[in-house]
């Protein structure tokens, strides 16, 4: 089995794109591999056509240097929720391919519709279930795309899905007075939580401050970032590097809470991992 898993990593490897990305988060890479098993092969095989002889040779030196790092780091961050990755290579942000830049933090956002479920936006039908409108994001014609979202899997558990790679600039935030989080040189990760009818209590607790604040945490530490890096959608608008919308803290309002309540939590889980 973990010959397998060992083959289905150096698989994914040819996914990406050497000149786009650095040794560093390419390290960063294999070693979220090597602690998260699920990934969708359908992405990881049609990319793998698309390789050349050269990438295919670069991409196994890295795998190897990668894969001997990945097994001497002590401090891997650690999650409880499932974190899944299936990158939504049919959407227009994903094919246009755009650099981040340096990553200078990470903003939350929810999504405004009730509907807490993944397979409403992430096409990923093995592990989320199958979309039966076809209206989620991996598709041509939709314009938004994040790095992230957290909802409900197949099963009704709360999970996070990596829908585009770190290294890409997501449509997310859009257009501020300043400029935008989207883009370098501010450039942030960016995720979207579903949000439900906002008045469960135990969702908003499992998916916010739970599975959210994790995966902000997990953040953090995989890509050296302090926790006041982390707006909200509300928050980049506020700074001007956004356009004006509300979430999440509209939400979390619902509750009582608020972003500093957020990144209380989130530096919290820090200090305990
Ligand atoms: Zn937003």
């Amino acid at each position: 089995m973990a010959a397998v898993k060992k083959m289905h990593n150096i698989v994914l490897l040819f996914i990406y794109d050497p000149p786009l990305i650095t040794l560093k988060q390419y390290m960063l890479n294999v070693s979220q591999l090597a602690i998260n098993g699920n990934d969708c092969y359908k992405t990881d095989i049609k990319l793998l056509q698309k390789s050349n002889i050269s990438t295919i040779l670069y991409n196994l030196y890295l795998y190897f240097f990668a894969y001997y790092s990945a097994n001497t780091t002590t401090d891997r961050p650690l999650l409880t929720y499932r974190l899944l990755r299936c990158y939504q290579t049919e959407n227009r942000c994903y094919q246009k391919g755009e650099s981040i830049g340096n990553i200078m933090g990470i903003v939350v956002h929810s999504t405004g519709a009730a509907n807490p479920n993944l397979k409403r936006y992430v096409d990923y039908p093995e592990e989320l279930g199958t979309n039966e409108y076809g209206n989620h994001w991996n598709n041509s014609d939709v314009s938004l795309m994040v790095h992230a979202f957290i909802g409900k899997d197949k099963n009704g558990q709360v999970a996070i899905v990596n829908t585009l790679p770190y290294e890409y600039a997501c449509w997310g935030v859009g257009n501020g007075t300043y400029g935008s989080y989207n883009y370098s040189p501010t450039g942030h990760i960016q995720f979207e939580i579903c949000e439900d009818n906002l008045t469960d209590i135990n969702y908003f607790n499992d998916a916010v401050f739970g599975a959210a604040a994790e995966y902000c945490a997990y953040l953090c530490k995989s890509f050296a970032l302090s926790v006041n890096s982390i707006v909200s959608h509300k928050e980049a608008h506020d700074k001007g590097y956004g356009s004006n919308h509300g979430d999440p803290d509209h939400w979390l309002a619902k509750f009582g809470k608020n972003m500093n309540d957020f990144r209380a939590r989130v530096t919290t889980l820090l200090a305990n991992s």
